[in-house]
C-alpha cells in the first residue's frame, strides 16, 4: 500500500543529484562557478544514455537523417550571417535598490503566469501579446513602462525602482591566435545549428542526400545567460541535440507538424508522462522562424521548455550564401505536378528540432525521483528511489551475494563478469542486503540480483525489481537475455 508523499522541490533534486554522483557544482572547492555544472559518475551515464537514445532515434530510425560533429569554433562571419552578432540579445533590467538583474521578458511572463493562475487568462494573453509586439519592434522604453504599469516589483527589494531596459548579447567571445586584433575575435558557438548549415552541401554531396533529409548533431553550446538559476535548466555551458531537416519550400508546415508530433512521442518513450508534457506556441517568433513551438515539461518550478521546434525558412542558408558567396542550393529533379517541370534549383527550407541534453536530463531526473510511503500506521515508512527507464539507468544490474563467505561472493562475481559485456553491471558485497538494495534504488538500478545459499543447489538467483520491489527466482543462465531485453535501447526506439 503506498500513498503519495509531499511534492518534490528543486532543492530535493539538487541535493539528491549531488549526494549520489549525478551532478556537482563546477569547481566546487572554489565555491563553484555560477550556472556551470559537472556530471558525476552516475550523471554521465544517464546523460550518455539519453544522448544515445536521441542519436539513434534520429540517425537509426530515419533513412534520410545522418549525423555530424562540427567544431565549437567557427568562422566569425557565421554569426553575422545567422543574425547572432546583431540580434542574439536578451532584454535586461536592473532594480536600483537590490542591484539585482532580471530579464525583462521573464518578469512580464511571470506576471502573465500569475494572472493566468488567478483565472484571468484573457489578461495574461493580452499582456504576452503586447510584450511580443514591443520586443519585436525593439521598443525597450515601452517594455519598461509596461513593467511599471503592471506593478511588477523586484522580489528582493520589493520596489519598482527599475533602470532602463537594455539589450545584452549572449555570445561569449575570445581571441584566436597570438595577435589581438579585431579580425581574430571569435565566438564560442551559442547553438550547434550553424555547424550543420555551413556543412549542408558537404553532407548533401558526399552522402548523395535527397531532399527531404536531415542532419543531426550533439554538442556543446555557450550562452552568457543574464539570469542563470534553476540548476541545469539554464546553464552558461550546455549541450544541445539538434536536427535540421531540409525540405522543399512550401512543404515546411507539413514537416513542422510531423516533427512536432514525433518529438513529443520521443519524450513519452523515454518515460516522461503525457500529463507532464505540453506544447507552447511562441508569442514572439525568433528572427529566423515562421512557426515555432516549445515542448514543455512540468518541472518542480512549473512548465518550462525542454525542446524547441522551429520552421526556420531559408533564413540561414540564404544568409550564408550571401556572406560566403558560395551557392548553397539543391537541384531537385522531381517534377512539379502543376508545371510538369522539375522543381530545379532552390535553397531548401529548414525545420529544426532542438533539445537541450541538460534540460532533458533534468526532466528525466525530476520525473524519476519517487518518494512513497510504504505500509500503514506505525509500520509506515518512506521509500525513495529513482524510477528511470531501464534503458537509461546508469547501472542496469547489481549482483549482490547474501554473504561474502561460503563461495557466494565468487558466484556473484562470476555472474557480474558474465553480464558486463552486455550491459552495465556492478558487484556489491558491502553491508546488509536491505541497505544494498536501497543504495541501488537511490541511483535507479532497475534489477538487483541476489545470490544466496540455494543458488549453490539450483543455479538460480533472485531478481528484485526496483519499482515494485517484487522478487522472482530465475536461472542464472537466463539473466543475460532477460535483463538484456528489458534494458535495451530498442525498448525506447520501438515506442517512438
Ligand atoms: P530559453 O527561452 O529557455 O532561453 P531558448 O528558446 O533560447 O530557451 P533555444 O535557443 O530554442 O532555447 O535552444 C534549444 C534548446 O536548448 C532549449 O529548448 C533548451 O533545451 C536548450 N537550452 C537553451 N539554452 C539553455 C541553457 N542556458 N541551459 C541549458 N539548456 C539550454
Amino acid at each position: 500500500m503506498s500513498q503519495s508523499a509531499p511534492a518534490t522541490t528543486l532543492q530535493d533534486i539538487i541535493a539528491h543529484a549531488k549526494e549520489y554522483g549525478f551532478v556537482f557544482p563546477s569547481s566546487e572547492i572554489y565555491d563553484g562557478l555560477q550556472a556551470v555544472y559537472d556530471y558525476g559518475q552516475n550523471g554521465v551515464e544517464l546523460k550518455n544514455n539519453l544522448k544515445a537514445a536521441w542519436w539513434k532515434s534520429m540517425t537509426q530510425l530515419n533513412d534520410n537523417i545522418v549525423g555530424i560533429d562540427a567544431a565549437i569554433f567557427m568562422h566569425p562571419l557565421t554569426w553575422k550571417a545567422s543574425g547572432h552578432v546583431d540580434g542574439f540579445n536578451d532584454p535586461m533590467i536592473d532594480n536600483k535598490d537590490s542591484k539585482k538583474r532580471y530579464r525583462a521578458d521573464q518578469l512580464l511572463e511571470g506576471k502573465a503566469e500569475q494572472l493566468a493562475n488567478e483565472g484571468k487568462a484573457d489578461e495574461a494573453k493580452a499582456l504576452l501579446e503586447k510584450m511580443g509586439q514591443l520586443l519585436s519592434a525593439e521598443k525597450l522604453d515601452e517594455v519598461r513602462e509596461l513593467i511599471v504599469a503592471e506593478n511588477i516589483v523586484c522580489p528582493v527589494s520589493g520596489t519598482a525602482n527599475w533602470t532602463d531596459v537594455r539589450q545584452f548579447n549572449l555570445m561569449f567571445s575570445t581571441q584566436v591566435g597570438s595577435v589581438a586584433d579585431d579580425a581574430s575575435q571569435i565566438y564560442l558557438r551559442p547553438e550547434t545549428a550553424q555547424g550543420i548549415f555551413v556543412n549542408f552541401l558537404n553532407v548533401q554531396k558526399s552522402g548523395r542526400m535527397k531532399v527531404p533529409f536531415g542532419i543531426a548533431q550533439i554538442g556543446k553550446a555557450f550562452r552568457n545567460e543574464i539570469v542563470a538559476r534553476q540548476f541545469t535548466f539554464r546553464m552558461r555551458e550546455f549541450e544541445q541535440m539538434e536536427m535540421q531537416f531540409f525540405v522543399r519550400p512550401g512543404t515546411e508546415m507539413e514537416w513542422y507538424e510531423n516533427w512536432k508530433e514525433t518529438r513529443l512521442r520521443f519524450h513519452k518513450a523515454i518515460g516522461l508522462p503525457a500529463e507532464s508534457l505540453q506544447y507552447h506556441d511562441h508569442e514572439k517568433l525568433a528572427h529566423y522562424a515562421n512557426a515555432a513551438v516549445d515542448i514543455e515539461y512540468k518541472f518542480p518550478f512549473g512548465f518550462r521548455e525542454i525542446e524547441g521546434i522551429h520552421s526556420r525558412t531559408d533564413f540561414d542558408l540564404r544568409n550564408h550564401q550571401e556572406l560566403s558567396k558560395k551557392k548553397l542550393q539543391y537541384f531537385d529533379p522531381n517534377v512539379d505536378p502543376e508545371t510538369n517541370k522539375p522543381y530545379g534549383n532552390y535553397i531548401p527550407y529548414v525545420v529544426e528540432t532542438s533539445v537541450g541534453a541538460d534540460r532533458l536530463f533534468l526532466a528525466t531526473f525530476c520525473n524519476a525521483y519517487t518518494k512513497e510511503t510504504v505500509g500503514e500506521d506505525d509500520k509506515a515508512k518512506e521509500r525513495l528511489y529513482l524510477k528511470i527507464h531501464p534503458a537509461l539507468a546508469p547501472v542496469k544490474a547489481a549482483v549482490l551475494p547474501l554473504v561474502k563467505k561460503d563461495g557466494l561472493a565468487e558466484i556473484a562475481q562470476d555472474i557480474s563478469n558474465s553480464l558486463k559485456s552486455s550491459f552495465r553491471t556492478v558487484y556489491d558485497d558491502g553491508g546488509a542486503i536491505g541497505k544494498r538494495y536501497t543504495r541501488q534504488d537511490l541511483i535507479g538500478t532497475p534489477f538487483c540480483i541476489a545470490v544466496d545459499y540455494e543458488t549453490k543447489e539450483d543455479n538460480c538467483v533472485t531478481i528484485r525489481h526496483r519499482d515494485s520491489t517484487e522478487q522472482e527466482r530465475v536461472p542464472i543462465a537466463s539473466l543475460k537475455e532477460k535483463i538484456g531485453q528489458a534494458v535495451a535501447i530498442e525498448r525506447i526506439l520501438e515506442a517512438i
